[in-house]
């Protein structure tokens, strides 16, 4: 059974459209569980299930019947969403004869609900002209490939349609998720690692001869690699492994194989792609072999594929992307260096297939103000490169080849936010302060020089904030104790006589730094933050001493540790400060020694922040990393982003522990998660007592007009209202209609289309 398995849905993700995998789907399926029919019903968007791939069935039935979820035996599947196993079919009350079907024949039926994110896809059912019963491993097997099969039909409506995308498709929308609200309008630019067969962007080539002979060249350059690697190794190779070189030279020497190439080449299409094709479609058809033996071979195949990509990128031209104007970066990934490789002002907008809006790479894009769309999923995204594509970060769509209509209608939109930005220029220089003259500092988050620019212009108090790990994933290597003592003497010079809370470096979870590998199975839950420096004092050390000589004459460092969830941590990290802090001192600097903060950000914090609060000079929330542990979510996975809700009570109730935690010990405590450039949230915040908001500068005018449009009474009787709540959901009404009333929520402009 697993095996079957296996094999139809490899089956079914090669297939080249949406009618061809289901059509596998059938013919497998009734194979597999010798049966005389399978049949496979899709909802509409009347919310009929409609045939659409049967075997056994008369074939003109598809497309032609259909049923509601209150008709026949189909439908009560659907309704029921459960399956149905039936010995006699046609004694059941909900039974229906459709003529056309030729059904009349077939006794038993088992049908199984296709169901995607809670709804009724579709239905699959299997019926025989004997009468029994399917036995439980029969209707296990059915329900385990519909639960496989739902993913695939779901990423097939959302990408608009049942057939594949192809370059020509106009106004192809693909949703994500909103990661940065805004809209950018720019070509795409398809972001794909080295030798990843699987983001090879799709290009065209003017010249075939060329690229033929390019393609021939690299194969030799290939051919010549695995030779020279296969003699290096030969000492230590078993017989096995030198017969692989040889399978690889083999594969390489493959007529067929170069020709499948060329010929694709000969279309017009550059060289890297028209390889990854052919080489996928040659691994797929290995992993499909009952052959356990012969199945392996895909990996190799894939390995030999990787190699000679690796060449065709290194010797062809387009490996160096150019970047046009208003580049819209797409990727399957895409982190902090790959977005320090686009000039600054050249990106106009990213999409992330993978991630979610609270990813730290939608978090870099909201400190940017970059129009962003995280957990694309479905996107087809290496097909885009150099289409004209749209980032709707409102909404969290993406359109590609957009018609004149909808071109016309977002061209407006950014005109109406531009108009909107102007407005908020004139709040730069006013206070922000409450109806009733309560003053809440706003802070900015900030990563890269870019920052500091834009968050003076929008009128930021102080950096609540700065994420040192930036100029690290930037990075190719470590700096050096110098090298960051420049970094940060900008950032502290830029805000003088504000105040700059650096925090000490927090690599790890989502944020790995290539020369710096962390392999881990759970790495939100490993090795992230200040366990890293903890365990590296070295580099804990060279960060200190250049924070606090950058400081020197400006005296406006506060020093903040990310992930602390014990008072041991604390204690450790705050006597290697003060072994830097020494050390200067004994080197001749004149400085003060910088305020010792500290991140609340883990569960374990929040319940010991009197104790912390006691030992430390502020303290600072991580809103981000605190709704991710204490609702057990992933914020880097787009599958449960919906579940990512800084409302939820939990969050709100924690929240307000430590402000009443930090205060009892009459240390200051500000909140830097995403959380406070929220609008609604920013209130919330200000009525619990933060006694600063730090946000990304983008936000920052929209919470200060917010906050100058109502009373801090009003505020804490909002807060005293949601707090109790049962749900996020109840909060966001309750607060969405509190906004409403004093009349200051504003939403995206619906769409014409
Ligand atoms: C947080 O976790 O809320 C935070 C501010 O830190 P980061 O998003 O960088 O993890
Ligand atoms: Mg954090």
């Amino acid at each position: 059974m697993l095996d079957s398995l296996r094999i139809i849905t490899q089956e079914v993700n090669s297939a080249p459209s949406l009618s061809e995998a289901m059509q596998v789907v059938v013919s497998r399926i009734s194979d597999a569980m010798d049966v005389k029919v399978c049949s496979l019903y899709l909802r509409d968007e009347r919310n009929h299930y409609v045939l659409r791939a049967t075997q056994g069935l008369n074939v003109d039935a598809i497309g032609q019947v259909s049923m509601t979820p209150n008709e026949g035996l189909v439908g009560y599947v659907a309704k029921r969403g459960e399956p149905i196993n039936l010995e006699n079919a046609e004694a059941h009350s909900r039974y229906l004869y459709f003529a056309e079907t030729g059904e009349e024949k077939y006794a038993s039926f088992l049908g199984v609900p296709i169901i995607h994110q809670k709804e009724v896809l579709g239905v699959l059912a299997v019926q025989q002209s004997q009468r029994r019963r399917f036995d439980e491993s029969e209707e296990a097997f059915l329900l385990t490939l519909s639960a496989q099969l739902s993913g695939i039909i779901a990423h097939a409506e959302a990408t608009g349609g049942l057939e594949q995308y192809t370059q020509e498709t106009t106004d192809a929308r693909f949703k994500g998720m909103p990661g940065v609200l805004g809209i950018a309008i720019g070509t795409a630019v398809v972001y794909s690692p080295a030798a990843d067969l699987l983001s090879v962007p799709f290009q065209r080539t003017d010249d075939v001869e060329s690229e033929g002979r390019f393609f021939h060249e690299s194969l030799g350059v290939a051919r010549k690699e695995i030779q020279e690697l296969g003699k290096k190794l030969k000492d230590r190779l078993t017989t096995e492994e030198q017969a692989l070189f040889d399978a690889y030279l083999a594969m390489l020497d493959d007529a067929s194989m170069t020709r499948e190439v060329i010929d694709i080449i000969n279309k017009g299409i550059a060289a890297p792609y028209a390889w990854s094709q052919v080489i996928l479609k040659h691994a797929q058809t290995f992993s499909t072999m009952h052959d356990p033996y012969l199945r392996e071979r895909s990996a190799d195949v894939r390995d030999l594929g990787r190699r000679v990509l690796s060449c065709l990128q290194q010797q062809s031209a387009q490996q160096e992307p150019e970047y046009p104007d208003n580049t819209i970066l797409i990727g399957e990934e895409l982190t902090a260096s790959v977005l320090g490789e686009v000039p600054p002002n050249k990106l106009a907008g990213l999409v992330s297939v993978q991630g979610s809006a609270s990813s730290h790479i939608a978090i870099l894009a909201k400190t940017m103000g970059i129009p962003t769309v995280m957990g694309a999923v479905d996107l087809p995204f290496t097909q885009f490169d150099g289409s004209v594509t749209i980032v709707d970060g409102y909404r969290g769509n993406v359109y590609v080849n957009p018609s004149d209509d909808v071109l016309d209608e977002f061209q407006a939109l950014v005109r109406e936010d531009q108009e909107m930005f102007r407005t908020y220029e004139s709040l730069r220089d006013l206070p922000c302060e409450t109806l009733d003259n309560h003053r809440v500092p706003l802070w900015v988050n900030t990563g890269l020089m870019a920052d500091v620019t834009r968050s003076i212009e929008r009128g930021a108090e102080g950096v609540g904030l700065y994420r040192t790990e930036v100029p690290f994933l930037l990075r190719d290597s470590f700096p050096t104790e110098a090298e960051q003592l420049v970094i940060y003497r900008e950032q502290l010079e830029a805000f003088a006589p504000h105040a700059v809370t650096m925090r000490t470096l927090d690599v790890g979870g989502d944020k790995p730094l290539s020369y710096f590998p962390i392999k881990e199975a759970n790495p939100f839950l490993g090795w992230r933050g200040i366990r890293v420096t903890l365990d590296h004092p070295e580099i804990f050390l060279a960060q200190i001493r250049a924070m606090m000589r950058a400081s020197e004459g400006l005296d406006n460092l506060r020093i903040m540790l990310p992930m602390i969830s014990s008072i041991p941590e604390l204690e450790e990290a705050q006597a290697l400060i003060h072994r830097g802090y020494n050390e200067l001192i004994e080197e001749g600097l004149s400085i003060e020694m910088p305020p010792v903060g500290v991140m609340i950000e883990v569960p374990a914090a929040v319940y010991q922040s009197k104790e912390i609060a006691a030992r430390s000079d502020f303290l600072s929330v991580g809103s981000n990393d605190l709704t991710q542990y204490l609702l057990a979510v992933d914020r880097n996975n787009a599958q449960v982003a919906d579940l990512f809700n800084s409302y939820h009570p939990s969050v709100l109730q924690a929240l307000q522990q430590v402000v009443l935690a930090a205060h009892s010990q009459g240390t200051p405590v500000s909140i830097c998660g995403e959380m406070a450039g929220d609008p609604g949230s920013a209130i919330l915040l200000m009525a619990m007592g933060f006694d600063v908001l730090s946000m990304n500068s983008t936000n920052l005018p929209k919470v200060k007009s917010v906050i100058r449009a109502i009373t801090l009474e009003q505020a804490e009787e909002l807060l005293e209202n949601a707090i109790n709540l049962p749900d996020a959901e109840s909060v966001t009404n309750c607060v969405d209609t509190a906004l409403r009333r004093f009349g200051i929520l504003s939403r995206p402009r619906s769409l014409v289309f």
